[in-house]
């Protein structure tokens, strides 16, 4: 009747008497029964022997001594007890949970050790776990629950049963036991509670003032800066008296807490007398860019700028050339930028020279189209993917700033060539981005119409510390 695998287990007594509550009600059917079919005397024998052979009574045992456990023991020995079904007897230890953080230098693997989890467990569970996240990936500081059943009555050793972990605000991963030997895991996505905030101003001193004192974060500032930048010049194009009108996105988690800010849906910059409105709009086909209001992209189809947080040193036309010493026409765009800073495509092209050329060093050329090439020079190393030959997308990594070639310092000498003459990057018409059409241009009018109506209901800025503090001063 009791089977091995019963006897071997260690019991642990707050099971028993947690078990022991569930057990008046099933119980007594199964002795009722048993009853019916088995002597008395045997069944009465039955009780006595039973808890010699599954329970450890050994005095030494703490749980023992609890006193809030001793009459509920006292009573299994009275005779009316049923005997409990085998299922019953073989109830599995407790599982408990456990929130644990990494620390310096943790592996999963050794994090898991810690919490008393075998190391070829850990490792099952790690192979299953990787499917949906990078192990290597662990932070320091990141949050695991842990569901741990003990196996003895000894702390370091416990079986794991479940897990999850956030890697990042929106994302939960869960893994689960089984069986004996076989972990699933599970990736999902947490609901997002999006908030739309609605401000402005006017432009007196500057923009980043003035968006500060409206409210607007700086990633938004830094992300508007960014969709405008293709037409609007932030150095010299911004006059005291221009205005601009944002909506932006608010994330919070299912929790109620504040994850991060999310994207510009509208945005407006008005320059003079020149209304700018863009709107963040995904097409049919799902190419997500921002639009003015004739449905034209506000990206064009080559950067004027191919690099991020550079200082334009040089600019294009005749100059006294630096090592030459003579005066010499300038055919591109210098600039400064430190050693190793990425090189993007300027455009979606073809790869179609990479390697030294003469004065221009490490060199890279792109074709765009019939019209347009762009080409990247003094470059320290290409990117392992520019190869010639190949697709690139704009803004993907090309290669890096260097000073290889003639050149006195790291930068990027940057080219358009229009029919292979060189143009000047800051002056050229630029060739355009998406246009929508058609049936396109009628789905963008409705969602214009629709971003209209958000903007009008949107909420202002829950407050503006930066402002409410200068008044105090
Ligand atoms: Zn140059």
């Amino acid at each position: 009747m009791l089977t091995r695998r019963t006897l071997k287990r260690p019991i642990i007594m707050s099971q028993f008497t947690q078990r022991f509550k569930t057990w008046p009600a099933k119980g007594l059917s199964v002795a009722t029964r048993a009853m019916g079919k088995t002597p008395l005397g045997l069944v009465v024998i039955g009780f006595a022997i039973l808890p010699l052979l599954v329970f450890d009574w050994s005095p030494s045992d703490a749980a023992l001594r609890d006193p809030e456990l001793e009459p509920k023991i006292k009573s299994a020995t009275v005779p009316y007890l049923p005997l409990p079904p085998v299922d019953a007897i073989d109830f599995p230890p407790p599982k408990f949970t456990k929130t644990v953080r990494a620390r310096k230098g943790d592996t999963l693997s050794t994090l898991l050790a810690r919490e008393g989890v075998s190391l070829p467990e850990a490792h099952r569970a790690i192979q299953a776990l990787s499917k949906h996240y990078n192990p290597k990936m662990l932070q320091l500081g990141q949050e695991l629950t842990l569901y741990l059943m003990p196996q003895t009555s000894e702390p370091g050793d416990n079986r794991l049963t479940a897990l999850i972990l956030r890697p990042s605000t929106f994302i939960e991963i869960s893994l689960k036991r089984l069986s004996v030997n076989q972990f699933k895991a599970e990736k999902r996505r947490i609901a997002i509670d999006r908030r739309l905030v609605r401000t402005g101003g006017t432009i007196r001193t500057n923009l980043y003032i003035a968006a500060r004192d409206a409210g607007v974060p700086a990633p938004v500032l830094m992300e508007l800066i960014r969709i405008y930048s293709w037409d609007v010049d932030f150095q010299r194009g911004i006059r005291p008296g221009d205005k601009f009108e944002i909506l932006f996105e608010t994330l919070f988690t299912e929790d109620g807490e504040f994850a991060r800010y999310g994207e510009i849906l509208y945005g407006n910059l008005v320059l003079g007398q020149s209304q700018n409105p863009l709107y963040r709009y995904k097409t049919k086909k799902g190419l997500i860019d921002y639009f003015n209001t004739q449905g034209q992209s506000a990206r064009k189809a080559l950067m004027r700028t191919p690099i991020n947080g550079a200082r334009l040193s040089s600019g294009f036309g005749k100059r006294r050339h630096p090592i030459l010493g003579y005066t010499k026409m300038h055919r591109g765009l210098d600039f400064a930028a430190p050693r190793g800073t990425p090189i993007y495509a300027a455009g979606d092209g073809v790869i179609v020279r990479r390697g030294r050329n003469g004065g221009y060093g490490h060199y890279i050329r792109i074709r765009h189209n019939s019209d347009f090439e762009t080409a990247y020079a003094h470059l320290s190393r290409y990117h392992a993917r520019a190869k010639i030959g190949r697709r690139v997308r704009q803004g993907q990594i090309i290669g890096f700033v260097g000073t290889t070639g003639r050149s006195t310092g790291p930068h990027l000498h940057y080219e358009i060539l229009r029919h292979n003459r060189q143009v000047n990057p800051l002056r050229v018409k630029m060739p355009s981005g998406t246009k929508l059409r058609d049936k396109e241009l009628a789905r963008f009018e409705s969602f214009k119409d629709k971003t209209t109506e958000q903007y009008a209901t949107a909420s202002r800025p829950a407050k503006v510390a930066h402002s409410a503090g200068r008044k105090a001063n």
